[in-house]
């Protein structure tokens, strides 16, 4: 049964938003009542107060979250932001997406994510191990290895992973390793975590060119974001024979028709702190980078960047969503009339969770791997992740999002249905 795409509309509140696009799946797998307002909501919300001793000798009291969406798969899993603009309600809706992007891939874990309410840039090394240490201690009674699991998100660090993890250890009186994943590698991280984000979002790309015939060598690749994510994904597409002709970052970006020196532009920004500036290409700002000429189009930098006003103007033939949330759910509808595929973001950037549960799984077992056998782990569970949700897709004739929602939402269905009610 295909959805009615005209009845979407998009909403501003992101945890409207991540409800909608439940509600949406929800019709498309005749869900019964019962079980859809179960996932509709989140299991668990701690709301904690964190004093911090600050470096002025004064004590700062911040705001911080700790939500679980659903746990019926397995332990939560998510990350912890550090953020002035952390909403309750944002944190909720990161929960649920995590819910379904573990689903989507198959690891055994459900959705959580934290956050906490400050501003990292301003604040010393001394101020945020305090308040990450503080704020550990607050939700230390729900997250553990075998509870729920953080990781980093938007502005929180190795460092910090590795304060959590001390943290948490020094109140257990031994090493708890697996308590929280993106640790430094010296620590229990695990090589390839760095770039898994970026390597799964080439896997599925690959797949996506592949099945539309497309071939790789020399496809224009446009990025929005040089971070983490976007920059790692340039980095690697460029190696496997695609040609970025266009990167941005907060600043402003550069672009070229022809390509741009990739390596040059990492260079360039590990010694000015932008892209900005590059001599290889032309000045590009963040709205044209979205429009320009290219084959696949990388958002991978903020939240509601695709509309329904610039939608009609993109011109790349695949969308892989390296952030989390970049296209408007009204925005998705016109993507799909007009032939684009996207590659939603529980998809396209869930190579990211899971490396973290390989992660996981290699401090429980205290046995850590080899990092091509952790990339080819990954290919083969980016690879299937694709290809179920192309098929779902294509039975159902809906966008490839609705194709992965249905997929994930359905196995978190089935887990809690057979777990059945207690008591
Ligand atoms: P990051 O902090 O490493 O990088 C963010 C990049 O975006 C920076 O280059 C920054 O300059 C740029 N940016 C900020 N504002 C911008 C703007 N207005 N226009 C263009 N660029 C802008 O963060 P990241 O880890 O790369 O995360 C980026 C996105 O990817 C987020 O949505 C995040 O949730 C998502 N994501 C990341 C991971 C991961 O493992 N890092 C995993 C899953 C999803």
């Amino acid at each position: 049964m295909a959805l009615d795409l005209s009845a979407v509309s998009s909403s501003e509140n992101v945890w409207q938003m991540a409800q909608q696009q439940l509600d949406d799946v929800a019709r498309l797998i005749g869900l019964n009542e019962s079980m859809h307002g179960f996932l509709r909501e989140p299991k668990r919300i701690l709301e904690v107060s964190v004093p911090v001793r600050m470096d002025s000798g004064t004590t700062k009291i911040f705001k911080g979250f700790r939500v679980q969406h659903n746990m019926s798969r397995g332990p939560t899993k998510g990350g912890i932001r550090f953020h002035p603009d952390v909403t309750l309600d944002e944190v909720k809706a990161l929960a649920m997406w995590m819910t379904w992007k573990c689903a989507l891939v198959n690891i055994p874990f459900g959705g959580a994510k934290g956050g906490v309410i400050c501003d990292p840039r301003t604040m010393s090394m001394q101020e945020l191990e305090n308040l990450t240490r503080r704020f550990t201690s607050e939700i230390s009674i729900i997250i553990g290895p075998e509870k729920d699991i953080p990781a980093p998100d938007v502005y929180t660090t190795p460092q910090i992973m590795a304060w959590i993890m001390d943290t948490y250890s020094m109140q257990k009186g031994y090493s708890v390793p697996g308590v929280v994943t993106g640790k430094p590698v010296a620590i229990g991280g695990s090589l390839g975590r760095d770039k898994a984000t970026a390597r799964g979002c080439l896997y599925v790309v690959d797949e996506a060119m592949q099945t539309l015939g497309l071939t790789i060598e020399g496809a224009r690749v446009a990025v929005q974001g040089f971070g983490n994510a976007g920059m790692y994904a340039a980095e690697l597409m460029s190696q496997r024979g695609y040609s970025i002709v266009a990167v941005t970052d907060s600043k402003g970006g550069v672009a070229n028709p022809k390509g741009l020196d990739v390596a040059g532009i990492m260079a360039h920004k590990a010694e000015t702190g932008s892209v900005v500036g590059f001599t290889g290409g032309d000045r590009i700002n963040n709205k044209d980078v979205l429009e320009y000429d290219c084959d696949v189009l990388v958002p991978a930098a903020l939240e509601k960047v695709i509309t329904k006003e610039n939608a009609p103007r993109i011109r790349a033939k695949i969308v892989a969503e390296a952030a989390n949330g970049p296209t408007m759910p009204d925005a998705d509808v016109i993507l799909f009339e007009r032939g684009i595929m996207v590659l939603p973001d529980i998809l396209a950037n869930a190579g990211g969770v899971s490396v973290s549960y390989f992660e996981w799984v290699q401090d429980l077992q205290e046995n850590f791997w080899e990092e091509d056998e952790i990339n080819e782990r990954l290919k083969r569970k980016m690879v299937r992740a694709f290809k179920e949700t192309y098929d779902q897709a294509k039975r159902h004739s809906i966008d490839m999002r609705r194709g992965a929602y249905s997929v994930a939402v359905a196995r978190v269905a089935e887990a809690t249905k057979l777990r059945g009610l207690y008591p």
